[in-house]
């Protein structure tokens, strides 16, 4: 890397990581006086302690963690891997779509409990359909016009708002599936409100796969113990720390943040942290800047 000083908070997957070649590897909140740039994954990067930062190459789409403003001030730049993840992302929104409407997990639990045939003789309830429902796409960007595109193949109704587009309430209201794409912003904290949860429709379907902090977590907790709603989770508000009150409950689906953890996701993703760390080493411009 020449006279540029690359720190990575951890290693990426994927061949063209070996292309930055011997760099440092450390904690985010470790000092680091002389490094140029640095590599991580959507932490909060305390400024103060990397006086010569030039760019952080953000490994995610998401890049709400880090404050743009203080960077701005300081004139860090700021890249991510935008496009790369949509069909990763897409995928286990319509995945968690299915599981939390067919009963995947907690079918799957009951077999392994040894309870089929006492459940079967018991059971009244019956689970709902992904083919035909409406669905509602909040945020069709990347990822929610993915998400969009396999919907299509499961003869969905689709229905989206985006930032200039769209009555949020009236989609909430309308549809049978509301899965969630927009980036946590100062505007899409706490969008869904308790008040805008009580909106769905009984027996509708919510899949967050953009960020926890999009939706007010308390009061999802609420109407999930209700049993009123079923719910798809990949992201939540404080993690890797889940609601307790959820562990119990057969009508919500929870992964731990893995709607990008594919091998050859992650993979393109490295590649396109390390093509943004050779263009500043040399000078040229950063493939995908956001800031
Ligand atoms: P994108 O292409 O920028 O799309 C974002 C969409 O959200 C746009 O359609 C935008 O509207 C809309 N939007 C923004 N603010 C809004 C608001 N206040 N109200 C309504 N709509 C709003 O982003 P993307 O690449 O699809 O990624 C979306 C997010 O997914 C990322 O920011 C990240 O947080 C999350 N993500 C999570 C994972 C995971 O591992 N779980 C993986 C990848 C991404 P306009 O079109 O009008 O601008």
């Amino acid at each position: 890397m020449g006279r540029v000083k690359v720190r990575a908070t951890r290693v990426l997957p994927g061949p063209a990581w070996h292309e930055l070649g011997d760099i440092e590897l450390a904690a985010v909140d470790a000092p680091g006086p002389d490094v140029d740039v640095l590599v991580t994954p959507n932490e909060g990067v305390e400024l103060d302690l990397y006086p010569v930062l030039r760019l952080i190459a953000n490994y995610g789409v998401g890049y709400d963690r880090i404050d743009l403003d203080a960077c701005r001030t300081r004139g860090v730049a700021v890249t991510n891997t935008p496009g790369v993840l949509d069909a990763a992302t897409a995928d286990l929104a319509v995945a968690l779509m299915l599981a939390a409407r067919r009963g995947l997990v907690a079918g799957d639990r009951l077999v392994r409990a040894g309870a089929w045939a006492s459940h079967w003789s018991a059971r009244q309830e019956l689970a709902r359909e992904v083919s035909g429902a409406t669905l509602g796409i909040v945020g069709l960007g990347r990822i929610g016009s993915a998400v969009a595109r396999r919907a299509r193949g499961f003869d969905m109704e689709i229905r989206h708002v985006r930032r200039s587009e769209g009555d949020l309430d009236e989609l909430l209201r309308t549809s049978d599936i509301v899965s969630l794409h927009v980036p946590l912003t100062v505007e899409t904290t706490g969008l869904i409100t308790r008040e805008r949860l009580a909106l769905l429709r009984d027996g509708a379907t919510l899949v967050n796969t953009a960020r926890g902090g999009v939706i007010d977590e308390e009061a999802l907790v609420d109407e999930l113990v209700s049993g009123r709603i079923t719910a798809g989770l990949d992201v939540f508000a404080h993690e890797p720390s889940v609601p307790q009150a959820l562990f119990d409950l057969p009508n919500v689906v929870l992964t731990p943040h893995i709607a990008s953890a594919t091998v050859e996701t992650r993979s393109a993703m490295t590649r396109v942290v390390v093509d943004n760390v050779l263009a500043f080493a040399r000078g040229e411009t950063l493939p995908t800047r956001v800031l």
